[in-house]
């Protein structure tokens, strides 16, 4: 194959509708942004989209909170993490997971995972009896869910609560169940990578009203929670208002009219992801020299990225592979790099866990993992023709 070079870039998602765009600049004209900002008869963005969010993702009460990795840490405090309490997490997740249990003063107990990137489900068993966590983070990390019957089950068998970061898994399923109704509390990011786009921000999903009141309070309500949409009962709140501090962390009406204006075209995107990522997998699963997994029937995923193994490569051949289809516009990160770079960290750089345990099969299976973000500014030409780069550059190892 001759040199040629794909030239868009990785990091450009779509714009945002243009009805999102138009309610924006009313709202900027309004000056009124603050999202308990409101005058007789006004629309609250942010409660509307709350109210829309948690329609959508079948569950009573959401939260819009400032990030993904806030929304976390929220769901673990409102779960009742207290410091020094362990929290169970799979170690093939984003630098966020960790940092929010070890904002909350948690000890984060690292899970091993399997050949598919999902939790270790024997491991956590194991290291849910040895550790006696009470808590399990779950982050459904790059889309890939784990069997949630056997995470559930285990959940219950060690009296365990279940937080699920959806981070990647926003309209994706598990057996026609929508990821994040499995545990008590979820968390979503919508930061501008993940599958809606508001620069930052992120949700708190939940049916327990009394751990919905006390999110709606400590994400920085004041008093006025009785301008959110979705609420529990008042009594609710009069239980917990005055023992919930204000953790500060509320989204605002821009941000919610662009999500507001993104979510009637979620499931119309995470098509679009498939069409790209399914052409992907095709590819990758028939190239020399590299592997991927099969995903399972009960999976619905949305294939905003893509994990695939080389396995004809060394360790020491991966870093100029990656450089060369890099020079060639085929931009790919390492799971397995000892270094963080960029987005992307392997589990034994968080210094600041205490006993980084040695986790053979995490260390395996990313020694040889590399990742791509599949953007919807990408057709389906360009997905072959970034394949057809990566196969060639593959061949010359071969
Ligand atoms: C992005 C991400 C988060 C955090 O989301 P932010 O909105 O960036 O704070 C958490 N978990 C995973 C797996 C992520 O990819």
């Amino acid at each position: 194959m001759s040199k040629v070079s794909f030239n868009k870039p990785f990091t450009q998602q779509e714009a945002i509708p243009e009805d999102g765009i138009a309610r924006a600049v009313e709202i900027m004209r309004s000056g009124r942004l603050h999202r308990y900002n409101l005058v007789a008869g006004e629309d609250n963005e942010a409660s509307l989209l709350e109210q829309e969010y948690a329609t959508w993702q079948e569950v009573d009460y959401c939260i819009a909170v400032t990030s993904g990795g806030y929304a976390i840490q929220l769901a673990l405090r409102v779960c009742g993490v207290k410091p020094g309490n362990k929290v169970l997490a799979n170690a093939y997740t984003l630098a966020p997971v960790p940092g929010a249990i070890h904002n909350v003063g948690g000890v984060p107990v690292l899970v091993d995972i399997d050949d598919n990137y999902h939790i270790d489900l024997d491991d956590l068993d194991a290291k849910a009896a040895s550790s006696g966590a009470k808590y399990l983070l779950l982050s459904h990390m790059r889309g890939h869910i784990a069997d949630m019957d056997r995470v559930t089950e285990i959940c219950a068998s060690h009296d365990i609560t279940l937080i699920e970061d959806c981070a990647h898994t926003m309209a994706a399923k598990w057996r026609g169940v929508r990821s994040g109704n499995f545990g008590k509390v979820a968390a979503f990011s919508t930061q501008t990578y993940k599958h809606m786009n508001s620069g930052e921000g992120g949700f708190l999903t939940t049916n327990d009203p009394e751990i919905a009141a006390r999110a709606i309070v400590s994400s920085g309500s004041y008093m006025l929670y009785g301008r959110h949409g979705a609420v529990p009962a008042e009594e609710v709140f009069e239980k917990v208002k005055l023992i919930s501090p204000n953790y500060s962390g509320r989204m605002d009406h821009m941000r919610a009219a662009l999500l507001r204006a993104q979510l009637p075209h979620i499931e119309e995107k995470a098509a679009h992801w498939n069409a790209r990522y399914d052409l992907l997998h095709r590819r990758f699963s028939q190239m020399k020299g590299a592997s991927i997994p099969e995903r399972k029937q009960v999976e619905a995923y949305v294939g905003s990225s893509i994990q695939f193994r080389a396995d004809g490569l060394t360790r020491e051949q991966i870093p100029e592979f990656i450089a060369a289809c890099n020079a060639r516009g085929a931009e790919l990160k390492w799971f397995g790099d000892d270094e963080p770079k960029a987005f992307t960290s392997r589990y034994d750089s968080w210094k600041y866990i205490d006993d980084i345990p040695h986790l053979p099969n995490t260390q395996k299976v990313l020694a040889n993992t590399l990742d791509m973000r599949i953007p919807l500014t990408f057709d389906e030409d360009d997905c072959t023709l970034i394949a057809d780069i990566i196969e060639d550059e593959l061949s010359h190892y071969l």
